[in-house]
């Protein structure tokens, strides 16, 4: 047997090493971890058995139920005044398949994609196996970790064809505001660039207001919208994604997943249009505590030896800054991890901007929040 060549050099990223690390050890408090604690909520649960029991055991439609699709459209315009209709949806196996779908529809080898730093790691291997290439902007931390025009267009190159936009942002929990939005849709517009923006946070914006892509003036028809339920419902393990976009796109990223998984979980999807008309008022509420736990954390750090944080914005991560410490960001948490049993990651897992950076995740209870903040406080103290 041989591996693909494509699949040989794949190295353990440093975040596998990290949890890998973690789960060996005794009373690690571990601040790594991307979902949220709570699990999904029980009359969401319901729905599914509920779909089960009314013969929705069968092969779905490829591109999902019509009404999940309607489901889908309904929030994001009472959300965010997103305007779509249900052949612009394709539902997906998670936020993920929603980005690979879409860059298998869109990328000729020799075409580029440029991510914004830090990033959410899993695009990389995404656009390599599309035998495209990567175009990194990198971003600083006095910008909101918000690419500015002029850093866009430092790195633009004519094979430039989807940028990719996450905001809320993962690992940086920063949220891009609609002035810097517009700068960067006159880019797109100008180098004609396709783009793929990563919403799944938005419903754990509590500085400001999420903006959706899309709903700039003229973007619509050259963005795709990509979501899911893993973080604004709590339904990470039920692998509900999904994408709104130009029908175009969503047709063709609808053959390819039916060549991959023949659509999406039946009970999954009928449980997903249930959360989605039902429970506006717990994003609010999820939010709300999200928004405790950073508030709370953030002052923290803030007191600590040579640590500073920025206020927090959304999602459900910190990004503060350690530079002053004299560590790399590798070092900072492995020693942190080794000496105080506090679980983060490097800011590096996410590009080169993260040097100087951890990322810590605000999901877990403020009990552990407290003790975590008390250790690493002692920690910082004896470096
Ligand atoms: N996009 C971002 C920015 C993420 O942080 C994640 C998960 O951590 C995803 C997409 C994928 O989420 P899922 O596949 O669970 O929907």
């Amino acid at each position: 047997m041989r591996i693909a060549d494509r699949f040989i050099k794949t190295p353990a990223s440093e975040m596998i090493r990290i949890f890998q690390a973690t789960e060996k050890m005794d009373g690690v408090l571990n601040l790594g971890i991307g979902e949220p604690d709570f699990d999904t909520e029980h009359d969401i649960i319901d729905a599914a058995a509920a779909a089960g029991k009314n013969g929705f055991t069968h092969y779905p439609p490829t591109q999902g139920y019509l009404d999940v699709r309607r489901a889908v459209c309904d929030y994001w315009k009472r959300r965010h005044a997103l305007e779509s209709t249900p052949d612009e949806v394709v539902l997906t196996t998670g936020g993920l398949q929603s980005s690979y779908l879409a860059m298998q529809a869109l990328l000729n080898p020799g075409d580029a994609v440029i991510l914004i730093e830090p990033y959410f790691t899993q695009y990389i291997s995404q656009v390599e196996l599309c035998g495209a290439g990567l175009l990194r902007v990198e971003t600083k931390e006095e910008n909101g970790f918000a690419p500015l025009a002029s850093d866009l267009e430092k790195i633009i190159t004519p094979s430039a064809k989807i940028l990719i936009l996450n905001s809320p942002c993962n690992p940086t929990g920063r949220v891009i505001s609609r002035e810097r939005m517009e700068e960067i849709a006159a880019i797109a517009e100008k180098y004609d660039l396709f783009v793929l923006s990563d919403e799944i946070y938005e419903s754990m914006v509590h500085k400001g207001k999420h903006v959706s892509f899309a709903t700039i003036p003229g973007m619509r028809e050259r963005t795709l919208t990509m979501s899911g339920m893993s973080k604004s419902h709590c339904m990470t393990g039920w692998r509900v994604g999904y994408s709104i976009g130009p029908v175009e796109l969503i047709k063709v990223m609808t053959v390819i997943s039916a060549t991959q998984t023949f659509g999406l979980n039946t009970m999954a999807q009928k449980a997903s249009a249930y959360a989605l008309d039902n429970h506006d008022a717990k994003l609010i509420e999820r939010r709300d505590i999200f928004a405790d736990r950073m508030n709370y954390v953030s002052g923290r750090l803030n007191k600590m030896k040579n640590i500073t944080c920025a206020e927090a914005e959304g999602a459900f991560y910190l990004f503060p800054n350690i530079k002053k410490t004299g560590l790399t960001s590798k070092d900072f948490v492995w020693k942190m991890l080794e000496e105080s049993r506090v679980a983060t990651l490097p800011g590096t897992a996410f590009g080169n901007s993260g040097e100087g950076y951890i990322r810590i995740s605000c999901t877990r209870s403020m009990d552990v929040l407290i003790q975590s903040m008390d250790k690493m406080e002692l920690f910082c103290e004896k470096l």
